[in-house]
């Protein structure tokens, strides 16, 4: 399947799994457990905590779509993210993005601070500062591009020579792209992370996460701590993603297309300040992003001119776009990262990352463009 375009593969890729009855979706393995053939001599599955076949469908789709070799499902992205970190400890040193999911943040900060994980928050952007920040002790380099909410890019490419001058494993969060517009293992990335609730899913009604990766020994290391710690993805979650998956290209391309006509409105409106869409020639990594993605989805931002009492005015009269903290589903979503999805940064992190008080994050879903302009020109009006 890897030497299949996207658009096929996302159709196709989960096919030719059911060999008993030819089921043309794939068949849901709600089950804990399965039977043994005889005494020592399990199936292809033994538990669903270690494989299932609906999620291996799912984990080898996942593959497909990111050109890699190996995929995991897991519970939530922060569970991806939780497990694979787990990979490391005892003193190992990581540089993160300073522009980062606060989820991630949270992950680190909170929770793996206390597990003998260190960590640096550097701009990757600049590369002699990545080199400087590398110590005896460091393993690895986590990225995000485009970052959520401010939509920075950085270039992976580059990140992945500086990572292999040091014996460095680079990972990087894909959820912004999805692996239609964006795949990092391309650029020499050695893991991808996903929040698959995201666009992969694409329907707003599953928690999922995901990491596709190409080495064998370190898919041997993953696929070990996905059994030992177990934050699997459930069989009925797996089965939703993988008909999400199979409409991933039509979407990313409306999802892109609308995005991208409201983002080049919003410049030229009045009450609007500043627009953050890497497809736009405004943006910093404008040529960068095209470099290395195909399109740029439906999530971008925008500050409109005021503060928070105007952004919660914007926000308080639109009919159309719902209040709510995800992203990449097909109805439209909107959020207020200071007090939403970024609530939990240290404020001079929000600061210092750009997320302000009149910074408005939107999710740009799949319904008429017209009458969405129309919804976020009414809320405008109130600002
Ligand atoms: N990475 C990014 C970029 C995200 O936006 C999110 C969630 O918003 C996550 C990871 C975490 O994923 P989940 O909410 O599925 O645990």
């Amino acid at each position: 399947m890897n030497s299949h375009r996207p658009k096929t593969i996302a159709v196709r890729a989960a096919h030719g799994i059911d060999t008993e009855f030819g089921s043309l979706a794939q068949p849901i393995h709600q089950t804990s457990t399965f039977a043994y053939r005889a005494v020592n001599e399990p199936g292809p599955h033994d538990y669903s905590r270690t494989s299932n076949p609906t999620r291996a469908a799912l984990e080898s789709c996942l593959a497909a779509l990111e050109g890699g070799s190996f995929g995991f499902a897991f519970a939530s992205g922060m569970a991806a993210e939780t497990t694979l970190l787990s990979a490391f400890g005892g003193g190992d040193h990581i540089i993160f993005h300073r522009d980062l999911y606060s989820g991630t943040h949270r992950l680190l900060t909170a929770v793996l601070a206390n597990k003998n994980i260190l960590f640096d928050f550097v701009d990757l952007s600049d590369l002699d500062a990545i080199r400087a920040a590398v110590r005896p002790t460091t393993k690895a380099i986590w990225i995000e591009s485009p970052t959520n909410p401010c939509m920075r890019v950085v270039d992976l490419e580059a990140i992945a020579g500086v990572a292999k001058e040091h014996g460095l494993l680079t990972m990087c969060d894909n959820t912004f792209a999805s692996p239609y517009f964006q795949r990092p293992l391309d650029y020499g990335i050695d893991v991808v992370v996903h929040s698959t609730t995201k666009y992969l899913n694409g329907h707003s009604d599953v928690i999922g996460g995901a990491l596709v990766l190409n080495d064998p020994e370190f898919a041997k290391r993953i696929a070990f701590l996905q059994n030992a710690m177990g934050a699997v993805a459930a069989p009925f979650d797996c089965f939703l993603v993988l008909r999400g998956i199979k409409t991933l290209p039509v979407r990313m391309e409306e999802h892109n297309s609308n995005a991208l006509t409201i983002a080049k409105w919003l410049q030229q409106h009045a009450k609007v300040s500043e627009v953050l869409h890497p497809g736009l020639e405004s943006h910093p990594q404008y040529d960068l992003a095209r470099k290395q993605m195909s399109g740029y989805g439906g999530t971008f931002s925008f500050r409109v001119r005021g503060a928070q009492d105007e952004a919660f005015r914007f926000l308080g009269a639109l009919k159309l776009f719902t209040i709510a903290q995800s992203l990449g589903g097909v109805q439209s979503l909107i959020a207020h990262p200071v007090t939403m999805t970024h609530k939990w940064l240290p404020p001079e992190m929000r600061q210092d990352m750009g997320i302000t008080e009149e910074l408005i994050r939107i999710s740009v879903g799949l319904e008429d463009v017209e009458d969405l302009r129309s919804d976020l020109d009414a809320g405008l009006a109130e600002v």
